[in-house]
C-alpha cells in the first residue's frame, strides 16, 4: 500500500496531472485556481444499526468536484481505505472524464469508509439508505447523480433511488444511474466499463499495428470491470492468459468463463483446479501485449512499472498509475490508454440511463452498444489527434 506516501496519494497525482496538463496546453493560473479546488465537499456521520442491535458509526463522504458542464456525476465507493483526500481526487477525474466524453456533467464521487465484505444484506442496505438520507439534500437528477463504483451494485442503487423516491413522494428513477432494468436502467449499463475498455484496446493495438487476433492480455482485478472487459476481449479474438484479485492472480485456465464460474462459487480466482497461482506483481510483469489494470488505485508505480512487458497498457481502474509508474512506462515507449478515457464506458452509458429515464424511454441493447461505440470513438480520435 502507498496511501501513506504523501507524494503517491491519489490526490498528490491527480493534482500532479492536472499541473501538467495546465503547463502543456499553456493555461493561465486562473484556470488551474479554479480546476484545482472543489467546489462542493460533504462529509457525514453515517450510523449503522448492526443485525446483533450494536450501534456503528461509519465516515461517509460526497465531493461534488465541479457542477460548470452540467450536474455533477460519479461513483459511490464502499470501501474501508476511502477519505475524503481520496475522494477529492476520485471526483476531480469524474470531472476530466465526462468532460472528455463530451458528456453534460460534472464530476463527483462518494463513499462510505465500510469494508462491504463485513455487512449482512439487511446491515448493507440500511447503510445505504442511511448514507443516501445523510447526501439527500445535495443529489438529485439536476444536481448530482450517484452510480456504483467500488464495493457497490445495482442493489445499492435500487436502495439509494428508493431513500430518494419516499422522500420526493413520487418516484425520480434519474436520481442514480446503474440501477437494475425493472426500475429504469439501461441495457448495457452492467457491462459498459469492461466494453469501453475492450474498445480501447481495440483503438490501441490498431495504433501499435498489432493484430488482436491471438493477441494476449493479462488483467489485474476480476470485477465489475476487470470481468467484463476479459468477455468483451475474448469475444474480439483476443487471448485472456491470466486474471488476479486482492487474493493473488492464475495464469493457465482456458476460458474467462471458466474462471468467471469459479470465482461465483469460491468468491476468488486462486485455487482454481488445472491454474498456476501468481502474484498480482507477477501477473504486472508478463510477456504479454496488453496489460489492463483494473483494481484499485497505485498499483503502477515506479517500482512495478520497470518490469512491465507489456506494449499497450489500457486503465481499467481509476488512477492506476503513479506519476513515476507513467514516467517509466513513456520511456520504455508503452502506449498508456489513459483511465478517463480507457474507463469512460461506465459513465458513457449512466448517461444514456439518464437520458432514457427523462424521456421514459427506453433504447435496446444495440442502440446502446451502437452510441457508447460512437461517443468513445470521438473521444478516444480526439485524444489520438492531439
Ligand atoms: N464509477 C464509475 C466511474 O468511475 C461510473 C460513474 C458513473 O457512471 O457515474 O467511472
Amino acid at each position: 500500500m502507498t496511501t501513506a506516501s504523501s507524494m503517491e496519494s491519489p490526490l498528490a497525482t491527480a493534482l500532479s496531472q492536472l499541473r501538467r496538463a495546465i503547463d502543456q496546453l499553456k493555461l493561465s493560473e486562473n484556470d488551474w485556481n479554479t480546476l484545482s479546488t472543489p467546489r462542493r465537499v460533504l462529509e457525514v456521520a453515517v450510523p449503522l444499526r448492526r443485525d446483533d442491535g450494536r450501534v456503528e458509526m461509519y465516515k461517509g463522504y460526497r465531493v461534488q468536484y465541479s457542477t460548470t458542464r452540467g450536474p455533477s456525476k460519479g461513483g459511490v465507493r464502499f470501501h474501508q481505505d476511502i477519505d475524503l483526500d481520496e475522494t477529492v481526487a476520485l471526483a476531480m477525474l469524474m470531472t476530466w472524464k465526462c468532460a472528455l466524453a463530451n458528456l453534460p456533467y460534472g464530476g463527483a464521487k462518494g463513499g462510505v469508509a465500510v469494508n462491504p465484505k463485513t455487512l449482512s444484506l439487511t446491515e448493507n442496505e440500511r447503510l445505504t439508505r442511511r448514507y443516501t438520507s445523510e447526501i439527500l439534500p445535495i443529489i438529485g437528477p439536476e444536481r448530482d447523480i450517484p452510480a456504483p463504483d467500488v464495493g457497490t451494485d445495482e442493489r445499492n442503487m435500487a436502495w439509494m433511488m428508493d431513500t430518494y423516491s419516499v422522500n420526493a413522494g413520487f418516484s425520480v428513477p434519474g436520481v442514480v444511474t446503474g440501477k437494475p432494468i425493472v426500475l429504469g436502467g439501461s441495457l448495457g449499463r452492467t457491462s459498459a466499463t469492461g466494453d469501453g475498455v475492450a474498445i480501447s484496446v481495440r483503438e490501441a493495438l490498431k495504433l501499435r499495428g498489432i493484430n488482436p487476433d491471438g493477441a494476449t492480455v493479462a488483467i489485474q482485478g476480476f470485477g465489475k470491470v476487470g470481468y467484463w472487459a476479459a468477455v468483451a476481449l475474448e469475444e474480439m479474438g483476443l487471448k485472456v492468459v491470466a486474471v488476479s484479485d486482492v487474493n493473488g492472480g492464475v495464469t493457465g485456465f482456458k476460458s474467462v468463463s471458466e474462471v468467471h464460474a469459479f470465482v461465483e462459487k469460491n468468491g476468488t480466482v486462486v485455487g482454481m483446479p488445472g491454474t498456476d497461482r501468481i502474484t498480482n506483481t507477477e501477473l504486472l510483469h508478463l510477456p504479454v501485449d496488453v496489460l489492463v489494470p483494473a483494481a484499485l488505485a497505485d498499483s503502477i508505480t515506479e517500482v512495478s512499472a520497470t518490469g512491465i512487458k507489456a506494449k499497450v497498457v489500457v486503465e481499467g481502474a481509476n488512477a492506476p498509475t503513479t506519476p513515476g509508474g507513467d514516467a517509466i512506462m513513456n520511456d520504455k515507449g508503452i502506449l498508456v490508454v489513459p483511465d478517463i478515457l480507457a474507463n469512460s464506458g461506465g459513465v458513457i452509458v449512466s448517461y444514456f440511463e439518464w437520458v432514457q429515464d427523462k424521456q421514459n424511454y427506453f433504447w435496446s441493447a444495440e442502440e446502446v452498444k451502437e452510441n457508447l461505440n460512437s461517443i468513445l470513438m470521438r473521444a478516444i480520435n480526439d485524444v489520438a489527434e492531439n
